[in-house]
């Protein structure tokens, strides 16, 4: 049997119905950028996330780099983040000219440890830039109350989490702004690039509406630089007609995360994603952590099943970040993370027989390896 770590074909067949004659529609009218359908996508999503605002932009990428121009930081900045991320949340922070100033994660849900949060804050920080892992929330109640203490703005990498919650709040409703990604792998995914930036903040709103479309206020009049940071019509129609579907995808998503559970429960080798008592994980990823994680990723894809590892090498150890002067041993959960876990098929379309032959498959892995072990010692 062939499992691949994700599938599209099944979801678009769902809506391919809806959105042909919408796709066709756009062509007819020659519209491409901006226009009607973004601005229909912008409050359908503000209104999901529970946000005033929203601003529909090029990427999950763009929508960091926007709001962090948005708010003002820069050169001699700097701003606390994970190590053990996507490269675009230290790369955003970046180039702006701000420093990413690394915080080590949790070993068990390896998002950021907030209780080491306060003792890297120094007079230059200007905010915190916390990522909501693999699909679960950040502790955003301890978050927000430090920045509070210290005056900071807190934008969420919430790329990996649309439609997560922290306490039954949505995710991308937590902060100063929020960002996310389209990207056809995460949640909701476009057909291409695009990404979305939230807030309640009326004039942050408007600053990063500005900044999408090169810092224009009226036509080719420009008070400040932004950058091109628009969205395609098509993307936002793509998005649009998938919304109404993304509850029942990441309840697919959970429920399969309980399945895997329970078939894995019995593999003392393997350790399990932990879900947070007050948090609604919606599984972007599906995380395994193990000693033996490279054996198992060949072994994995020997029998044809998909994994990845996200990532194999931690943020403050790569090599356009030298200059920050960290070394191996800085940050070990990170450098654990990166050595240990393997991400497996988790898409909301996976049979039961796929998740039963990929557990049986990685219990038969755990077997073999035991006794490998056991007549080599
Ligand atoms: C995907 C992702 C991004 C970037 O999104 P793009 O749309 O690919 O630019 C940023 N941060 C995290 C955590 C991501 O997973």
């Amino acid at each position: 049997m062939k499992v691949p770590l994700l599938d599209l074909k099944p979801q678009f067949a769902q809506i391919k119905e809806k959105l042909v004659p919408k796709l066709i529609e756009l062509m007819e009218q020659q519209t491409f950028i901006l226009g009607p359908a973004v601005e229909k996508m912008e409050k359908e999503l503000a209104e999901y996330i529970g946000t005033k605002y929203s601003v529909g932009v090029s990427s999950g990428t763009d929508a960091l780099l926007i709001s962090l121009m948005g708010l003002g930081i820069g050169e001699g900045d700097e701003v606390i983040t994970t190590p053990y991320s996507f490269f675009a949340t230290a790369g955003c922070i970046q180039r702006v000219g701000a420093k990413p100033i690394f915080v080590d994660i949790e070993p068990d849900t390896y998002n950021i440890d907030v209780s080491k949060i306060e003792a890297a804050i120094t007079a230059r920080t200007k905010a915190i830039l916390p990522v909501h892992l693999y699909g679960q929330a950040v502790d955003m109640n301890e978050i927000n109350a430090i920045a509070k203490k210290h005056k900071l703005d807190v934008i969420e990498d919430a790329c990996q989490a649309i439609s997560a919650r922290y306490n039954e709040k949505m995710v991308g409703n937590l902060g100063t702004a929020a960002c996310f990604s389209f990207f056809p792998s995460k949640n909701l995914g476009c057909f291409g690039d695009g990404g979305l930036i939230t807030t309640n903040n009326e004039e942050l709103y408007k600053k990063m509406k500005s900044l999408r479309v090169h810092g224009m206020e009226s036509q080719y009049f420009h008070k400040s630089v932004g950058i091109n940071g628009r969205l395609d019509a098509m993307q936002a129609v793509v998005v649009s007609t998938k919304l109404p579907l993304l509850e029942s995808w990441s309840d697919g998503r959970r429920r399969n995360a309980e399945k895997y559970s329970s078939l894995l429960s019995k593999n003392k080798k393997i350790g399990l994603p932990v879900q947070r008592a007050d948090r609604k994980h919606i599984f972007n990823q599906f995380i395994l952590k193990l000693k033996d994680r490279d054996a198992l990723k060949n072994y994995l894809s020997e029998k044809n099943i998909g994994c990845a590892i996200y990532y194999p090498l931690p943020l403050h150890l790569q090599e356009c970040f030298s200059y920050l002067g960290k070394k191996t041993g800085d940050f070990p959960i990170s450098e654990e993370a990166a050595r240990t876990t393997l991400a497996i098929p988790i898409y909301p379309e996976l049979t039961d027989e796929a998740i039963k032959y990929v557990s049986d498959t990685i219990n038969s892995f755990s077997t073999q390896n035991s006794e490998k072990q056991m007549s080599a010692s």
